[in-house]
């Protein structure tokens, strides 16, 4: 067994923290206070290579593989959860569907502006009355001659408002839904009929917006079809392989998340004087210290090697699922702790543990809640 990181690795990871001390950590409040990340920030993230992590080199991204993503991500998260946003919902969800089925045409035409972060991609599954029920989308895609029109409405996108293109899926066929009637299609921003609507107002991850997008008569060409004619009423499949990826990147962002709660909650409980001692001389503040890093190894060991097994080009389904109910409810758990060791000043906005708490919360929602992962593994375990 090998559990050296590799060395180009460990250079991005060490590049990574500098930036997020150096550049993301002294605007953190700022962008909390106004919910809107600086563009200068976002330019440092386009110049770092960040939009195109796991984009592979030939199409102009960094092409790091599972594991360098997940590195990457853990550091990134130690500090407002939006960064990590901004950039992995591009290269991540908004992309993916591109890169595993599209045409070699489209890889070429999309995603180098991906990588570069010139252009930013979202990804448009859910919808009002379909969440966790993913197969019972009502957004329709009627083919007209050379052409699909797409009507109806989808929620919940994360970077809808700043993203220049959207992987959106569709119902082709409402007989066959799932099984043939579902077809993913490749939109740009300000084609006719395709509009951000409602951002909404939420309980965290603020700087990250989350938006309505509205089809009504968006016309597009078949040629718009991610994979072309060939994969219309497959694009189901596709949106599921694309979140399959996307819970270990979830357990790398959480993983991140709780480790910087822990390393605040150490510094803070040897600085907190009560009852005459530091806080960490008490057992269940202890205790409270070992749980929470006994739980983060655990995550961190599952995750690396999950990712590990994928870089390899093994089928993760029931692995990634795991990591990624793992890793975030083990991370609530871990804030939970860190705001009780902080007491009163973790519930305050001034110190960043309060944030901690909020945005980790999203994490056992989307991508798939901790209930569907759980399905998925009873599914892949009771397999025949
Ligand atoms: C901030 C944010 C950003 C998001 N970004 C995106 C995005 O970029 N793109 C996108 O497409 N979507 C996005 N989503 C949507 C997200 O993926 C969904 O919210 C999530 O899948 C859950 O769906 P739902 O909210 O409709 O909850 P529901 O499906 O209504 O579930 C409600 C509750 O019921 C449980 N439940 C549902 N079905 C079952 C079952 N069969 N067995 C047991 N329990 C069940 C759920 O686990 C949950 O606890 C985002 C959501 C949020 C909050």
């Amino acid at each position: 067994m090998d559990f050296e990181i590799p060395e180009n690795l460990r250079m991005m990871q060490d590049t990574i923290r500098r930036f997020v001390k150096q550049d993301l950590e002294p605007v953190s409040q700022k962008v909390e206070d106004e919910d809107r990340i600086p563009e200068e920030i976002v330019g440092k993230m386009r110049e770092l290579g960040l939009f195109g992590l796991s984009i592979p080199e030939e199409y102009g991204g960094l092409g790091l593989g599972t594991l360098g993503e997940c590195l990457i991500y853990e550091e990134l998260t130690k500090t407002n959860a939006c960064f990590r946003s901004r950039i992995g919902t591009s290269n991540g969800i908004g992309s993916m569907g591109i890169l595993f089925d599209g045409t070699e045409e489209q890889k070429h035409r999309y995603l180098p502006k991906i990588a570069s972060g010139e252009w930013t991609a979202c990804f448009a599954l859910s919808e009002p009355e379909a969440g966790s029920d993913a197969g019972n989308i009502q957004t329709t895609a009627r083919r007209d001659g050379d052409s699909f029109v797409i009507n109806g409405l989808k929620h919940f996108i994360t970077n809808g408002d700043v993203a220049d293109l959207a992987t959106v899926i569709t119902l082709t066929d409402r007989e066959k839904k799932t099984r043939g009637g579902i077809t993913a299609f490749v939109i740009q921003k300000g084609n006719p009929g395709f509009y951000v609507g409602t951002i909404e107002r939420k309980m965290g991850l603020r700087g990250s917006h989350t938006c309505e997008l509205i089809f009504d008569n968006c016309h597009v060409p078949v040629d718009n079809v991610i994979g072309g004619e060939p994969m219309i009423g497959k694009g189901f499949k596709t949106a599921m392989r694309v979140l399959d990826k996307g819970r270990l990147t979830m357990g790398a962002c959480a993983l991140g998340a709780a480790q910087k709660l822990l390393d605040l909650s150490v510094e803070y409980s040897k600085e907190r004087i009560q009852f005459g001692k530091p806080l960490v001389r008490f057992q269940s503040v202890q205790n409270m210290l070992a749980d929470m890093a006994t739980e983060i190894y655990a995550a961190r060991q599952m995750l690396y090697h999950a990712a590990w097994l994928r870089d390899q080009g093994n089928k993760v389904i029931m692995e990634a699922s795991m990591v990624k109910l793992f890793c975030t409810e083990m991370a609530c758990r871990v804030a939970d702790r860190a705001l009780q060791i902080f007491g009163g000043m973790g519930y305050m906005k001034d110190l960043p543990v309060e944030r901690f708490y909020r945005d980790l919360r999203l994490y056992r929602i989307f991508e798939g809640t901790s209930e569907i992962q759980r399905m998925v593994i009873a599914r892949e375990l009771t397999r025949p």
